[in-house]
């Protein structure tokens, strides 16, 4: 029986990718759900091209549109409550979590608590909720399996030893399209410049945040909860090739890396056919041209946003829903052209240290937390000096 697959945020840049594997797996996997924000044609282009027989839309406005431009059989459901109850509805074997940012964190946890797969791509649900999601998948019996490609290398890597075996996580980062500017330079950086990714081609929120290295920041916090890692144990390497995706230091001194071409295809495919393996469509490493693989440490002065993830992954408890509120919120505010480049990690920064933490914080106690960091973004625009 083919595995029965729920795509969240389908129309984004993970969510096309997963529908291409889908293509080329066949039979293998069904498609019995599919969810975004907008994108209502899209939507039910993919609805029909792949037969799916529930679509949530969590924009309200587009239901009737997606209603008339989907096959008569198909069951929409809207706002972001159909999100949550499409995933309490399908019969689903394994979810593609692959919504942006902490709007995806009902739905991803809708999944955990019925015991489903998840291929985890939404990194900031587990930056957010890491302590409650892991216990949770692991009293409900449901697998995460990584798709961001620096997890996913980690998360195959460590099928190399045990886990008390494990010295240091190496996470791979390209740097970025500001990777060689000095830092005045990147404090005047436009939104045009700041989507320039050398390696990889993805939605906007986390191009950004590769630009300033957050989203290196959110992968440690994520690492973290994922694997259940010392924050200590783990180190960020500078790869501009993308290539070595990530690896895992073992205490006998041997390190072990998955590498490949920069493809999201590949870490999608792999969550979607764990623990089996088969013929991939991304292109492969052609080892018949000479090439060359560059490492350098990571510059914490002209990234301050990679400093703040440690920070906030060391203080835990709430400080990583806040870390990841902030960014949303003046990542926003940078892509609407109400903030320079470089306020984004001044702003999230300053949110960070007026917080008072909290140790144990319940679900609803971080989504407060994150409506809290928003409206401190806002009230720090206006009154603060950074
Ligand atoms: P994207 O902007 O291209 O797509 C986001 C998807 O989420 C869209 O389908 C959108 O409609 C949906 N969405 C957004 N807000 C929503 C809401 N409130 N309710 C319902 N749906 C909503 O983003 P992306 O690049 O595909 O990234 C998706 C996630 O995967 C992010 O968490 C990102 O960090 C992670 N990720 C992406 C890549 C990549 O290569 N793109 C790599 C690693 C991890
Ligand atoms: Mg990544």
């Amino acid at each position: 029986m083919p595995k029965r697959v729920v795509i969240l945020g389908s129309t984004g840049s993970i969510g096309c990718a997963a529908l291409e594997v889908v293509a080329a797996l066949a039979g293998d996997v069904s498609v019995v759900g599919l969810a975004a924000r907008q994108g209502w044609q899209l939507l039910a282009e993919q609805a029909a091209r792949f037969g799916v027989p529930y679509v949530a839309i969590a924009d309200e406005q587009h239901s009737d549109d997606l209603t008339q431009a989907c096959p008569p059989q198909t069951h929409i459901l809207t706002g972001s409550d159909g999100l949550v109850e499409l995933v309490r509805t399908c019969e689903a074997d394994f979810v593609l979590a692959a919504i942006v940012g902490v709007a995806g964190l009902p739905a991803t946890l809708a999944a955990i608590e019925r015991g489903l797969d998840i291929g985890l791509a939404n990194k900031e649900s587990l930056v957010v909720a890491g302590p409650l999601i892991m216990p949770l998948a692991r009293a409900r019996g449901s697998t995460l399996i990584p798709v961001d490609s620096e997890h996913s290398a980690i998360f195959q890597a460590l099928l190399s030893g045990r886990p008390e075996e494990v010295r240091r996580i190496y996470l791979t980062a390209s740097g970025g399209p500001f990777r060689t500017w000095d830092r005045a330079r990147m404090e005047q950086a436009d939104l045009e410049q700041a989507l320039q990714h050398p390696v990889w081609s993805m939605g906007p929120k986390i191009t950004v945040d590769s630009a300033t290295m957050m989203n290196k920041a959110l992968e440690v916090i994520e690492a973290h909860y994922l694997f259940g890692v010392d924050v200590a144990q783990i180190r960020v390497l500078i790869h501009p090739e993308a290539v070595v995706h990530s690896m895992v230091e073992y205490c006998d001194g041997s390190l072990i890396a998955q590498l490949g071409t920069p493809d999201m295809k590949t870490p999608i495919q792999y969550a979607m056919t764990y623990p089996r393996r088969v013929p991939g469509i991304a292109e492969l490493l052609d080892w018949s041209q000479a090439c060359r693989l560059n490492f350098e440490p990571p510059d914490f002065e002209r990234f301050p946003a990679l400093r703040l993830g440690f920070e906030a992954a060391r203080a835990g408890g709430s400080s990583p829903a806040v870390l990841n509120a902030a960014n949303e919120a003046t990542v926003q505010l940078f892509c609407d052209g109400a903030i320079p480049f470089g306020r984004i990690a001044a702003l999230a920064e300053q949110v960070l240290s007026r917080h008072r933490r909290l140790e144990n914080p319940t679900l609803a106690q971080l989504l407060e937390c994150d409506a809290w960091a928003r409206q401190e973004v806002t009230a720090c625009m206006r009154h603060c000096s950074v």
